[in-house]
């Protein structure tokens, strides 16, 4: 067989379709294979422009591909779809080589034509059914994600301490979470048979359908504080509990969810703490009543024992000062000394008594004060004289401000007492050849009285101190100091109970100013 019969027979049995073609696209040959795939005889074909077979729209692109070949190029299984005789389109995997002449110059194009629709079918039908199937597992996973997101949501329900119940339109039980079951005694199914007022104890029972009722008609907009009710048992056993309501759904026919603290041990505490509140409140009545009456004895006490000290004390006063005066035969200079001593301690103890007992009086409210409208010159002037000797003994000059013409309202006594206090300490504070000036000033509806010294001063973290009770400035435990640290807390009280206040301004080694006021007299 000669080889272009042999290579006619080949082309001719083989299923592809084998297009010769001139290079301006002329059909030059067409094979069996050709008439199965496009429909057309060779009769037909022959003679056409390929583009007969093209689908409208395809010719720019088998332009471009045909000029690939013009050039002397190939295009191997181009993917493409032609129009069968029938009209039917039929996919195609298209194959271009140019046929080169003698000359070696491209004469024609050979077109190799497979047909893939089946294949096409075959590849789409999978698609398809592989989209199915991962739409299917998209479902399924939307699904399990929806399912396990309900499942997390009832485990947490279920996991809540608090019995959580939702409650239709007319009580009945929706919807229960553990607690609750555990809670109240019963099985779902059990709760779900009743409605929530069973749960209540009867005494409870109105007041927490009101409640309900109030909450489901969103009577109460916006949070409600819980309430505390009774929960009953399955068995009978009632116990506290905390309910807080909440609604939800629309206006037809909302629910309403409750959730429920059981406050058994909350109320226990609450109880224990009142209990313990009142036994510490019995306590300190009963303390305060010892306390009260002990100061009661302690007071007596000491104005009982302050008068039993007096009576002994004139004895040895009055006697010493008979002593004194000689009448009963002269004293050696020896004895007088001792006297002078048993003189001085006596009046010291006296004075100390008589201090004691004022305190005593004053915190004990025994103290009387009779005031009246009363010169402050006149009462200065007595406290003045009164102590201008020891002053002179100590050469220290008193004298009287020019302000002192006003009328107070004070106990003529007290106020005596009061600036002799003052004017004895800065007379004793002192030294040799200075002066002690007492002067007032008005303040308001006050007299301010101030005693000013030019002596040892006080310093400032004591000037609050010395106000005390037994305090003096200055003077460690074991130093001995005449006086009794009582006169200033005796001042203080006096000046209160009148209505004034005191205090000091001083500077150490300058002097001190001690003020006190007085209510003006008009
Ligand atoms: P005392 O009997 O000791 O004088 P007071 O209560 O009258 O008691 O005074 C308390 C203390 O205040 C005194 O011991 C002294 O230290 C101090 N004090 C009082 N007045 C003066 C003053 N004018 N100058 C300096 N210190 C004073």
């Amino acid at each position: 067989m000669d080889s272009g019969r042999w290579l006619a027979a080949l082309v001719d049995s083989s299923d592809d379709a084998i297009v010769g073609k001139s290079l301006d696209g002329v059909v030059t040959s067409w094979n069996a294979g050709a008439t199965r795939v496009f429909g057309y005889t060779p009769n037909e074909a022959i003679g056409q422009s390929i583009n007969f077979l093209s689908l409208p729209g395809d010719e720019a692109k088998m332009e471009s591909l045909l000029e690939t070949v013009r050039q002397g190029g190939r295009v191997d299984h181009f993917e493409a779809s032609r129009r069968h005789k029938s009209g039917k389109e039929v996919a195609i995997s298209l194959s271009l080589t140019p046929i080169f002449g003698n000359n070696g110059k491209i004469i024609g194009i050979a077109k190799i034509a497979r047909d893939i629709t089946e294949r096409k079918a075959l590849e789409e039908s999978r698609g398809a059914e592989e989209r199915r199937l991962r739409a299917l597992s998209e479902k399924e996973t939307t699904e399990r994600a929806a399912a396990s997101a309900e499942r997390r949501f009832w485990d947490l329900i279920d996991s809540a301490p608090d019995a959580i119940l939702q409650i239709g339109p007319s009580g009945e039980i929706l919807v229960c979470n553990r607690a609750a079951k555990e809670m109240f005694g019963r099985t779902d199914k059990e709760l779900e048979a009743i409605e929530i007022e069973a749960v209540v104890p009867e005494a409870n029972r109105a007041r927490h359908t009101d409640v309900r009722h109030r909450e489901r008609a969103g009577k109460d907009p916006g949070t409600k504080p819980a309430i505390d009710l009774y929960g009953l048992h399955k068995d009978g056993t009632q116990f506290p509990v905390s309910v807080s309501f909440s609604r939800q759904g629309d206006g037809n026919g909302p629910n309403v969810t409750a959730v429920i603290r059981d406050i058994t041990e909350r109320k226990a505490s609450e109880q224990r703490v009142r209990r313990l509140q009142e036994s510490y409140m019995a306590e300190l009545e009963a303390r305060r009543k010892d306390a009260e009456s002990s100061n009661t004895l302690k007071d007596e006490f000491i104005s009982r024992a302050s008068h039993e000290l007096r009576t002994p004390l004139h004895t040895i006063i009055g006697f010493s000062d008979l002593l004194a005066e000689e009448v009963n035969g002269l004293l050696n200079p020896k004895q007088k000394k001792f006297l002078e001593h048993i003189q001085h301690d006596a009046e010291h103890l006296l004075g100390l008594i008589d201090d004691i007992l004022d305190l005593n009086r004053g915190s004990a409210g025994a103290l009387s004060l009779y005031t009246a409208s009363l010169s402050l010159l006149d009462a200065v002037t007595e406290a003045v004289d009164s102590i201008r000797l020891h002053a002179k003994s100590r050469s220290v000059s008193l004298r009287k401000g020019d302000h002192l013409d006003v009328r107070v309202t004070a106990d003529p006594m007290r106020l005596r007492q009061i600036l002799y206090n003052l004017l004895n300490n800065a007379v004793k504070f002192t030294g040799a050849g200075s002066e002690v000036l007492v002067d007032a000033t008005l303040e308001g509806d006050m007299v301010k009285i101030t005693v000013s010294d030019t002596g040892i001063g006080i310093a400032p973290e004591e000037c609050a101190l010395i106000f005390q009770t037994f305090y003096q400035a200055g003077v460690k435990a074991a130093e001995p100091r005449e006086g009794t640290g009582l006169g200033l807390a005796i001042c203080r009280q006096l000046v209160e109970m009148q209505g004034g206040t005191i205090w000091v301004d001083s500077e150490l080694y300058k002097g001190s100013q001690f003020h006190f006021t007085l209510p003006l007299s008009v």
